[in-house]
């Protein structure tokens, strides 16, 4: 029961003469309820699979399976509904609308799928409750620490209820202590059922999800 599957995956970008191989024939396989640390220096191509993944791009060849369904001939729109119900993603930068607050930035993808205002309020104050922010609902980005701005955007990932969350550097930006404390809420929402991938440069949190898939060059490495 693998909930991603990914066959031969290449990238290839193509820069003036030069063709970067940002993957390079990836196979894996991630087992729904697993929680998988991507390691790899940087410019290994950690980014361009978890795009892949969460079918923000696509393979330039191989092909992918996400929840059973195969990727390959789906148009934008059906690529689009797939990453909206299946996929929730948190970035390091955190990315959220700095004029909106934390409870406004939770709803929008409520909003964009056509929930009720009675439902989306309800959902996102239950989900910032969840990640420990039933207090600072009302506040900005600006009014809130990094850790802080990292569980609203963890909330905003949750709230369309995907099976599968991929967090690119989510610590990245934070300090070790607030790294240790958001990375102890994936392990409990790993838990609660949900796949788990989690890039990171950081050895120890990387040991601490349940497999390590390392990147080099674009390929799967035997370890760095
Ligand atoms: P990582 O996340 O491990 O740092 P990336 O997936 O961001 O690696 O990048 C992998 C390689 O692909 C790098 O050599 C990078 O410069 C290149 N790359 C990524 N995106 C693009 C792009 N849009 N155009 C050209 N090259 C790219
Ligand atoms: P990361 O934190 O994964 O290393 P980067 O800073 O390498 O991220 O890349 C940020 C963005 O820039 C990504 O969307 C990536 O696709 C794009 N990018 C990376 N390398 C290149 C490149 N050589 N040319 C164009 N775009 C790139």
């Amino acid at each position: 029961n693998n909930v991603i599957e990914l066959y031969n995956v290449r990238r290839y970008y193509i820069v003036g003469d030069f063709c970067v191989k940002a993957l390079d024939g990836i196979t894996l396989s991630l087992p729904r309820g697993s929680f998988t640390a991507i390691m790899g220096p940087s410019g290994s191509g950690k980014s361009t699979l978890m795009n892949i993944i969460g079918c923000l791009d696509t393979p330039t060849s191989g092909f992918l399976r996400i929840d059973g369904e195969c990727t390959s001939n789906m148009s934008e729109d059906e690529l689009a509904f797939l990453r909206n119900k299946k996929v929730g993603f948190v970035f390091q930068q955190f990315n959220l609308l700095g004029k909106q607050t934390a409870i406004e930035n939770v709803m929008t993808p409520l909003l964009y799928a056509g929930v009720g205002a009675h439902e989306r309020k309800e959902k996102a104050e239950m989900l910032l409750e969840r990640v420990g922010l039933k207090d600072r609902m009302k506040h900005l980005p600006s009014e809130l620490s990094g850790g802080q701005k990292q569980r609203v955007a963890i909330a905003r990932a949750l709230v369309n209820d995907p099976a599968i969350l991929l967090a690119d550097e989510p610590t990245g930006a934070l300090d070790s202590k607030t790294g240790d404390q958001i990375m102890e809420l994936f392990q409990e929402l790993n838990e609660e059922g949900r796949t788990v991938i989690f890039v990171t440069h950081d050895r120890k949190l990387g040991m601490r999800c349940n497999s390590q898939v390392y990147i080099k060059d674009g390929r799967i490495a035997e370890g760095y």
